[in-house]
This record gives C-alpha cells, sequence and structure tokens, in this order.
C-alpha cells in the first residue's frame, strides 16, 4: 500500500493506551510486515513481534502503537494533509514514525541483516506491560533502532534521561484552627517546606530535575490539616544519580514535631545512559545520512522512550529514527511528509550495513 494511505490508515484507527484500537493499528502493521515476509505474533494480547529473516543476529526495531490522545479526537482533529504535512491524532508520535519503520523495511530488501521488530502497547504509559516482553525479546539483539521522533532540528538520540514518579505523603494531627491550633501539626505546612527541599535538589549541571507537579492537602480551611501530598516527577542522566537521589528521597526527615512523612512511588524508566555503542551506532548514521544529504547531530534527551528499556539491557541503542514533524501531544500534531522517504532510507541503510 502507499505511504500516505497507510499513515491515513494507522491515524484514523484511535488507539489511546489501554483502547481496542491500539490491537488494530498493530494488526495494521503486522499485515504490511507479512507482507514484506516475516512471522508476526502477539504477546499478552497488544504488543506486536516480527521477525525477519536475514544475516548475523538481528538488529531491533522499536516502536509503539498507542497515542496520548482519547477516543473521539478525531472529529475533532480529523486526518488531514496540508502542505506537504499530514495531521491528526498520533501522526507524528508515531504513526508517521511507524510508517518510516514499515518503509524502511521494504527499502532495506533482501541485502539486510536479521530483524526482529517490536511495537509496544503501552508506551505512552510507561511501557509497564511491555516491559518484561521487550526485555526478553531484545537481550539477543545485537543493536536496537528506535523509531521516536528525532530531535526538532531532526537530530538523533543517543542518551535519554531516566524518570522516576514518586509520591510524598505528609501525616499531621488535626486540629480546630480557632479555638485548639497549637494542638495540630499541620500537614500543609510540612509539606510547604518539603516542597521547597525538594526544589533544592535540582542540578542543571547534572542535569537533574525534581519537579512537584501536583500538591493536595488539607480538608478545610477552619482544620489544621491532618494529610497532604505532593507528586513528584525526577529525571537524572545517569545511574548513580539514580541511587543518590532515591538515597535522598528517603532520607528526608519532617521539619515539624509530630508530622510524618512517606515516600511512594519509584522509577518508572531507567536513563539510557551514554555508551560506546551508541556513539558507533551514530556514527554509522550520521555517515549514511550525509550520502542522503542530512547532517545529522547526535542528542541526548530529557524525555524516556523504550530506549531507556532496552539500553538497560545492555543492547546499543540508537533513537529517534523516525519522522520529522512538530506538536507531539498537541493539537497542532502533524508528520512532515517529504521527511519519510529520506528517514526510511536512512534506516534502510542501517539495516543493510554489515558493520553493525
Ligand atoms: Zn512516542
Amino acid at each position: 500500500m502507499a505511504v500516505l494511505e497507510v499513515l491515513r490508515e494507522l491515524v484514523e484507527i484511535e488507539s489511546p493506551t489501554d483502547s481496542p484500537g491500539v490491537r488494530r493499528v498493530a494488526e495494521v502493521c503486522a499485515r504490511e510486515l507479512a507482507a514484506l515476509g516475516s512471522r508476526p505474533r502477539f504477546l499478552d494480547g497488544d504488543h506486536l513481534v516480527a521477525e525477519l529473516d536475514g544475516d548475523g543476529p538481528p538488529l531491533l526495531l522499536v516502536g509503539h502503537t498507542d497515542t496520548v490522545w482519547p477516543e473521539g479526537t478525531l472529529a475533532t482533529m480529523p486526518f488531514r494533509v496540508e502542505d506537504g504535512r499530514a495531521y491528526g491524532p498520533g501522526a507524528y508520535d508515531m504513526k508517521g514514525c511507524l510508517v518510516v519503520l514499515l518503509e524502511a523495511v521494504r527499502l532495506a530488501g533482501e541485502r539486510r541483516r536479521a530483524l526482529r521488530v517490536f511495537l509496544t502497547a503501552d508506551e505512552e504509559m510507561g511501557s509497564r506491560r511491555a516491559r518484561p516482553h521487550l526485555e526478553r525479546e531484545a537481550q539477543s539483539c545485537a543493536a536496537a533502532f528506535v523509531v521516536e521522533p528525532p530531535g526538532p532540528s531532526g537530530n538523533l538520540k543517543t542518551a535519554r534521561k531516566g524518570l522516576g514518579r514518586f509520591r510524598l505523603t505528609v501525616t499531621g494531627r488535626p486540629a480546630h484552627a480557632g479555638t485548639h491550633r497549637h494542638e495540630g501539626v499541620s500537614a500543609v505546612e510540612e509539606l510547604a517546606h518539603q516542597v521547597l527541599a525538594l526544589d533544592d535538589l535540582n542540578d542543571d549541571e547534572r542535569g537533574i530535575s525534581v519537579n512537584v507537579g501536583v500538591v493536595r492537602g488539607g480538608t478545610s480551611e477552619n482544620v489544621v490539616a491532618a494529610e497532604a501530598e505532593a507528586d513528584i516527577d525526577v529525571r537524572v542522566p545517569r545511574h548513580e544519580d539514580r541511587e543518590r537521589l532515591e538515597a535522598t528521597l528517603a532520607a528526608l526527615e519532617p521539619r515539624l514535631e509530630g508530622a510524618r512523612l512517606e515516600v511512594g512511588g519509584g522509577w518508572t524508566r531507567p536513563p539510557l545512559e551514554p555508551s560506546a555503542g551508541a556513539e558507533r551506532l551514530f556514527a554509522k548514521a550520521r555517515e549514511h545520512g550525509h550520502a542522503l544529504g542530512l547532517e545529522l547531530e547526535a542528542e541526548s534527551s530529557g524525555g524516556g522512550s523504550d530506549g531507556n528499556i532496552v539500553g538497560a539491557v545492555g543492547v546499543p541503542v540508537l533513537d529517534g529514527l523516525g519522522a520529522e514533524g512538530a506538536g507531539a501531544h498537541a493539537p497542532n500534531e502533524h508528520v512532515f511528509l517529504p521527511s519519510i522517504p529520506v528517514r526510511a532510507e536512512l534506516l534502510a541503510r542501517l539495516l543493510r550495513d554489515p558493520g553493525l
């Protein structure tokens, strides 16, 4: 099928994480991959794996079939093409990128390496279900290429931060705000101290970010608050930072006498640290890109992807190999159509590279 037709078909199936559309998107990809000679199979219902015979240990191609857009979005954000851009929910992240993957496998033809395609069904929610399957399928692979969108200037990604989601729960002691205020211990006041202490953990130089994104607490303005909590997003570039930060969070001490703290939650993605393996993959990509008129650079991303999971099992990862576009997770989301054949050819050349 023509590239644009497949893109339209994929975008017009709404596929928020955990919806039936996810499996339908995977079935379209399975149909296209089967037409290219692969043997697709489903794991845990909707994660797709497809093997393609070829030389050597397989190269892993990683993408995802879910989007962040709820069902019904198409009514206000229909698929449309304008000025070389295709719009619609998930057109860029990552249905346009899935088309790059499919097209790359086609263009790579017969003289390519053995391939294993893994399409995650719940990437946008942190790949909790896919993770053990992806780890297992990645283990025997020589290298992995992730078709997430490239950086804003088209750059590839050789490192990504690790992500954690924590919850700090503060327990105080309730009391009447007017008559018995001094008998109470305010969980809201304690939380205020802790929010400022957490903010101090930010370290731009090391690339560590700690964001208290949500706070909740108290029951009424005339009651000293008994409970309060904060949801915290933590991002770290290295494993050692992760351990240090985890220890710091576990060691938080209350400032008010009688208040208690409890930290829950944990790490959702390990950091994808810069590695010699990823550098080598990037050097190859830059060389092939050069022949296609692309001046590619490598960059590190603050956001996570399935590349983090694959990197953690020791497989070298090159990420950002999808199509160019803009507005991921935003109403103007679109993929830049002329980049699809170029990025597909870049990936196809990597899949044919005997030196990987
Ligand atoms: Zn994505």
